[in-house]
Order: C-alpha cells, then structure tokens, then sequence
C-alpha cells in the first residue's frame, strides 16, 4: 500500500526534520503509483502529484508526524478537496415537487440507483415517486416497477389508457401526477446505451427541457475506470448534470474513478450505490473516498490523533530548555514526556491495524502503561528542587524516595538513570532537529 511504501521511502529519514527535493521526488514517485493502481486517469494523476509536491515543498515540517505521516495527510486533504470537501447535499425545490433526473450508459445501475434514493429519501421523510422514462430497453418499466414496489414507492410509467407513449411525456406528465397526488420528490429513471450515442443524449436533453429538473445526477460504475472520465465528460456537454453518482462501489475498484471524474468535470460526487440490495446505497464521503483510493488503512484516524496528541507548545518548551534558554530539561519535563506517550499509548490497538508503522508500532505495543504510573509515583515523591536538579538525589535521598512511592530503592536507581539517558536523547535531537519522538520510553 501506499502508506508502507512511503514508511519505507522515509525509512532513514526520521528526525531529519525538513524534506529534500530527493525526498519530494521519492514520494511523488510512490504517490503517482498508488494513483495509477487505483486507476485515476494519467492526466488526473499528474496534476494532482504537481499539487502535492508543490505544498510539501512549502509546507511547514509537522512536530506532530513522521515524514511519511506528513506526505500521506497532504496527499489526503488535496484528495478530499476535489472529491468535493464535504459531503454536497440535495437541493430541494422551494415549491412543487423537487425533480431528480438520472443519466448515464447502460448497465451503469441508474434503475436501480432510482429505487435506492426513494427509499432514501422516505427515510428522510420525504414521499417520492418515481418516473419510468426509459423505453428503449424492453424490461425497463418493469424492473422499475419491480424495485418501486419493494421500496414502498409508486412508479409512474406509460400504460395504455394514460395518453403518454414517449420519455418526454413520461416526464412531463409524472410531474404533474407528482403535484396532484402531493408527491414531493419525483426520480426520473432515463434510457442508456452501452456507448456514447448522439440520439440518446439528445432524448435525455430532451427530458432535462421538459422538467428542468433541481438536479441531474449522472450515474456511473466505478468498476469501468479509466473510461469513466471519457464517459463523463460526454454527459457534461451532451446532458449536463450537478451531481455525480458512484455505483457498484463494492467491486474491487479502488474507486479512481471518483477522482477522475470529480477533478476534469469539476462536480461533485454525491452519492455512493455500494450493492445489490436496495439497502446499500449512502451519502458520498470524500474521506473515506480519500482513504479508499490511497488504500491507507485507518492511517488518517492515527494521524490526526498523533496530531491531536502531540502537544506542540510542550515540545516546543523542551526544546527551548534544551538550547539553553529556558534552563535544563527537568524530571518533570520527564513526566510530562512519559504522560504524553502514555496518551499515544491508548492507541496502541488501532496501531496494531495500520501498515508501515514499523519502529514506532513496536514500541507502543510493548508498552506497559502502568509503568508510567509507577515513575509518576516516583517522581511525585521528590522534592522540587530535586525534580529541577536531579544530580541532587543521593543515596539517603533515593531511599527516601523509595519508601515515599512505595518502591524499591533499585526502581528509583533505574528511573534516575533513564532520565539522564533520555535527557541526552534530547540534547542529541534538539541538535539535530526534527521529531522529539519519544524520549524515555520504557522497555
Ligand atoms: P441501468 O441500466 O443504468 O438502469 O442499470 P441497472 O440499474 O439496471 O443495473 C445494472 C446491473 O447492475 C444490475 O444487475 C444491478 O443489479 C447491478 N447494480 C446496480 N448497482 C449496483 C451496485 O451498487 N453494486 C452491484 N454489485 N451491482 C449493482
Ligand atoms: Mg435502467
């Protein structure tokens, strides 16, 4: 995946604190591989790594993260970005009913698609109707009615006695069925071909004029990939349309598709159909699209809350301390250390998840946080002065120590000495920059 290919691009590079051309280029490398395997239209790949490279070259070096960890959140929040940043919700029409269109190929799960946002939409408490305006394939209008019927939702379609015999007087007429029968949603379910075709395009501009329509929605399986911008960017200019739709999202797509389309068409996509059953089907979510195209894991929950974690004023303290401007790092600064390790140490569990975490994940998995209480107990049984300067602890002060925690005399020993290690750790990295890390870090 690409989170451990970067752990491994970035293998020799912790601490280093500021990132190289070399190292830029090394992870434009990787990322442009991720992309590609996810199957993101070339164009669309080679953009997108210009804009990555271009932020991580003025980007800030994170306290907070790893290189690698830094790489993969620009990459994400860029991804995020075009995939539309929130979640676009329906525009509701202001008065009569509000008028959704669906188009796209054939096969591309637009029928299906209809029945799944009515029940959808009932369960946002809105009454929907659908409108069965494809009459190109046989079995269109049933399937259709089929599908309203399991969701509880009526299906307009054209039947002998009502007058109506193309897709465009479907259309028109299902509105105003909509509006007599108080139906405040209607779904218009169009004809597809398997390939672009002018005629089909033209009937569902056709349809477009006669209902104007608060939204089209242009429906397309994630599965097809590369061609879905091609496909696309025909019904933008052939139909036009608002919103995009994923479908068949539970194939093994790795969902390139929704990046492609999202950043040459501009628009954003809304919904996700993950699924045979009518039940499968959500709102879109550009994070965790983001995440399904990099195939990162939880890596994004772990970064943000490395972020969260890491307190920046803290380490920014330390460091002051250590250059000799805010005096000597201290047994409480120690403390401090340890409480904040402790804190990542809560997320031991969803480390044990992620890929590519390698040094880091082994130290917190053999991390044991009642050794944290343990020196807390220790270190709350000196003195101030003694916490400041710990060269003041002497043998009559360690026993005392010892017996104010309740440990053995030998216990204080070994915390004296792993905080005068720890504190040359400190010294070392504050000279050579970069990620504190974690100092004193038991085991
Ligand atoms: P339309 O031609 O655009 O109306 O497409 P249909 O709604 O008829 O769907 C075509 C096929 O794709 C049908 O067999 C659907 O059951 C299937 N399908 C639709 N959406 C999904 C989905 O999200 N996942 C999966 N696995 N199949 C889907
Ligand atoms: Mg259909």
């Amino acid at each position: 995946t690409l989170s451990d290919r970067l752990a491994d691009t970035f293998k020799n590079l912790r601490g280093k604190g500021r990132l190289s051309e070399a190292d830029i280029d090394a992870t434009a490398r990787e990322i442009r591989i991720a992309l590609l395997e996810a199957d993101v239209a070339l164009p669309v790949v080679k953009e997108f790594v210009g804009a990555v490279k271009d932020r991580a070259r003025s980007e800030e070096v994170s306290g907070a993260l790893n290189p690698a960890q830094q790489i993969i959140k620009i990459v994400n929040e860029e991804l995020v970005a075009i995939l539309g940043g929130e979640t676009r919700r329906l525009r509701y029409a202001k008065s009569g009913p509000t008028v959704i269109m669906l188009a796209g190929l054939q096969g591309a799960g637009k029928t299906t698609l209809a029945a799944k946002l009515a029940l959808w939409l009932k369960d946002q408490g809105k009454t929907p109707m659908l409108a069965a305006c494809d009459l190109q394939r046989p079995n269109a209008v049933k399937q259709l009615q089929v599908n309203g019927e399991r969701v509880g939702v009526p299906v307009f379609a054209p039947e002998p006695g009502n007058g109506v015999g193309d897709p465009v007087s479907v259309a028109r007429a299902s509105i105003a069925e909509a509006r007599r029968t108080l139906h405040d949603v209607v779904i218009v379910d169009t004809a597809g071909r398997l390939g672009i075709d002018a005629e089909l395009m033209q009937q569902a501009s056709d349809i477009r004029d006669a209902v104007q329509p608060d939204e089209v929605l242009f429906v397309v399986d994630a599965m097809i990939g590369q061609d879905a911008v091609v496909t696309a960017q025909a019904f933008l200019q052939g139909v036009g349309y608002d919103g995009v739709v994923l479908t068949k999202l539970d194939g093994d797509a790795r969902g390139g598709a929704a990046l492609s389309i999202a950043s040459i068409t501009g628009k954003p996509v809304m919904f996700a159909s993950n699924g045979e059953k009518l039940t499968d089907f959500d709102l879109f979510h550009p994070d965790r699209m983001a995440s399904r195209i990099l195939d990162m894991g939880d890596m994004m929950t772990l970064i943000e809350q490395a972020e969260k974690t890491f307190d920046a004023e803290q380490a920014m303290k330390a460091a002051e301390k250590l250059s000799g401007r805010g005096g000597q790092f201290t047994l409480d600064d120690f403390l401090q250390q340890m409480q904040q390790v402790r804190k990542l140490g809560s997320m031991s569990k969803i480390m044990g998840m992620l890929p590519g975490m390698g040094q880091f994940r082994e130290q917190l998995e053999n991390f044991d946080e009642r050794e944290i209480d343990r020196i807390e107990a220790i270190i709350r049984s000196m003195t101030p002065g003694e916490r400041e300067n710990p060269k003041l602890i002497d043998g009559s002060r360690r026993a005392r120590i010892a017996k104010g925690s309740g440990r053995q005399v030998s216990d204080v020993n070994q915390l004296v000495d792993r905080f005068f290690e720890a504190r040359k750790m400190m010294e070392q990295m504050a000279r050579g920059g970069g990620m504190p890390g974690m100092p004193g870090m038991p085991g």
